[in-house]
């Protein structure tokens, strides 16, 4: 998409310049005036409201239904004009307007005489606290909760819908934090770069952010001063968001950044360095929908088929057809290349009703991934089955890997159940033991895959949900990059592959770096595979491992990159 230059014949008046750093997300240099979030829905505080007379409490909760199917009806017609995580983060905020507990909580207080506007502020309340207390993927949906709240009450009151105004010029959008249907509803014609002061690279603003092609920074510190008019230069390499910058050198970043865009645009794979050295871009993906996605991207097969995110919200355990089908799609899809199926990573961020304990005290610590099995070793045992069954009616071999192995026997006993069934056998690295064994892993298995997202929360003791601390989940954190190196290595030892399937791997400069720490595979968002395969088209190995060295010798993350660009600089 072409990013459009604002004319700077006239550039507006500004003050000194300044650069604010924050966390790189989605790469791509855009110039624009800020626009900021319409400020919050002014909320009615319960003392100055007087109670409803018995006999208006019927058609108060009439109004109440109206404004909450309002604010529904308009997110699912959002949903509707969207594709893939945005069209999902819409409805779901959608259902959360109509949800019936929600709706219950609210009319209980309204039969007892509180006002509709009052009720419902009241009301999410209770939901916010009990989120919270949940943690994980639960104390996600806060944000989505108080969303709700303010664009009930705002109808309910007579106030705008919240949310981002359309501007008049093509703007870069920046804000504390973005509301994900907000992010989800975003239109790159008005809004052409954003950048938040809190969130991380796993945060569902991150996320769509790349879907949408949107250059994005995120975790900027000072970006509260910057004012809503001023002229930004936002740079989705960097990591920068540069206030007042000279509008010639912004121009030649502008246009350097375009032409990166066009290079991308002929990317057509498979991915080589610039000296010839092959390292398969692959793509992480849920299904068969995914999986033809990512080969119109040009992906080289999936590195990750996250097979969990297809039954979230599933009461009971999707039956063994069922499960054959839906892998199948995603086998032939990619006929004959390769496909790297994980077994269902249920717990933490991504609980399954049928498969997750309820009442645990933490959950990203608790019986997640590959440990559903100690307590129902037949729902591995199915998921397996089903996955022969897809490759016998495919005639593909797919490799299967488990999440969230800690320890030897776990892998051994995986290994065995796998190639009982003539699949090939692999596990994740994702918790610091696995790393530190994976010399010992890789005489059972065929092949490791490091998981980034949860390897850098395990190792570094920091939730990856969390957006203040999202400095530490940071992947270019250099005792991540270590534990990817240590685990690179034990497969180089053993001739066996070690490839990325986490966040890091879509960050074009970072895998620069993993190649350079011998990764063999890379697997990210089919939206991110161009830009990886085209970065690593300019590098060659040897400046790789230059870079990777570099960055090892890092303290800090920024230091990291800095110290990877300096070697890697196009
Ligand atoms: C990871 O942890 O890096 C990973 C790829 O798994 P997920 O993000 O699905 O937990
Ligand atoms: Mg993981």
């Amino acid at each position: 998409m072409p990013t459009p230059v604002p004319d700077l014949a006239q550039p507006p008046t500004a003050g000194d310049s300044f650069v604010l750093t924050g966390t790189p997300v989605v790469p791509g240099a855009v110039l624009g005036p800020v626009i900021r979030p319409s400020e919050g829905v002014r909320l009615p505080v319960a003392s100055e409201q007087s109670a409803l007379a018995e006999d208006a409490r019927g058609a108060e909760k009439e109004l109440f239904r109206a404004a909450a199917e309002l604010v529904a009806t308009r997110l699912a017609a959002r949903a509707a004009a969207a594709t893939g995580v945005s069209a999902e983060v819409l409805s779901t905020t959608a259902g959360l307007a109509r949800d019936r507990g929600l709706w219950g909580a609210v009319e209980q207080r309204i039969d007892a005489g509180t006002p509709a506007a009052v009720a419902v502020v009241d009301a999410a309340q209770q939901f916010v606290d009990m989120f919270t207390a949940l943690g994980g993927l639960m104390a996600e949906r806060v944000t989505d909760v108080r969303d709700v709240r303010d664009r009930i009450v705002a109808e309910l009151t007579g106030q705008g819908e919240p949310g981002i105004p359309t501007p008049e010029v093509p703007s870069v959008l920046l804000a504390d934090d973005l509301a994900p249907a907000d992010t989800a509803g975003l239109d790159p014609a008005h809004v052409i770069g954003l950048a938040t002061r809190l969130g991380g690279t796993t945060s569902h603003t991150a996320i769509i952010a790349r879907q949408l092609g949107l250059p994005c920074v995120v975790a900027v510190e000072g970006l509260e001063d910057v004012r809503a008019g001023e002229l930004v230069l936002l740079d989705g390499d960097a990591g920068t968001v540069t206030v007042g910058p000279d509008p010639g050198d912004a121009r030649s970043r502008v246009e350097a950044a375009r032409a990166a865009a066009e290079l991308l645009a002929r990317y057509t794979g498979p991915a080589l360095t610039r000296d010839g050295s092959a390292v398969p871009v692959l793509a992480n993906v849920q299904d068969g929908a995914g999986a033809r996605a990512a080969v119109a991207a040009h992906a080289e097969g999936v590195g990750l088929l996250r097979t969990e995110l297809a039954f979230l919200g599933r009461a009971q355990e999707p039956t063994v057809e069922e499960q054959a089908a839906g892998y199948a799609e995603v086998f032939e899809a990619f006929a004959g290349r390769k496909v790297v199926l994980r077994t269902l990573d249920a717990g933490s961020d991504k609980p399954l009703a049928f498969a997750t304990p309820p009442d645990e005290a933490n959950p990203a610590l608790g019986v997640r991934g590959l440990r559903v099995a100690r307590r129902d070793p037949g729902l591995l045992e199915r998921q397996l089955d089903a996955v022969a069954e897809a490759a016998r009616r495919t005639s593909s071999v797919p490799w299967v890997m488990a999440p969230m192995v800690a320890t030897v026997p776990e892998a051994a006993a995986f290994a065995a159940a796998v190639r009982a069934r003539g699949l090939v056998p692999g596990v994740m690295i994702e918790v610091p033991s696995a790393a530190l064994h994976a010399d010992r892993l890789l005489a059972h298995v065929d092949f490791l895959s490091i998981g980034t997202n949860d390897l850098s929360q395990y190792t570094l003791a920091a939730d990856r949900l969390s957006a203040d601390l999202a400095d530490l989940t940071d992947p270019w954190q250099p005792a991540l990059l270590q534990l990817v190196g240590m685990t690179a290595d034990a497969g180089t030892r053993q001739g066996k592959p070690v490839g990325v399937c986490g966040e890091a791997a879509a960050d074009p400069l970072l895998a620069c770096v993993l190649v350079g720490l011998g990764i063999t595979s890379l697997s990210c968002a089919a939206s991110a595979v161009a830009g990886v395969g085209a970065r690593l088209a300019t590098v060659s190995v040897d400046e790789c491992r230059r870079a990777a060295e570099a960055a090892l010798g890092a303290d800090d993350p920024q230091a990291a990159r800095a110290a990877a660009r300096a070697i890697l600089a196009a």
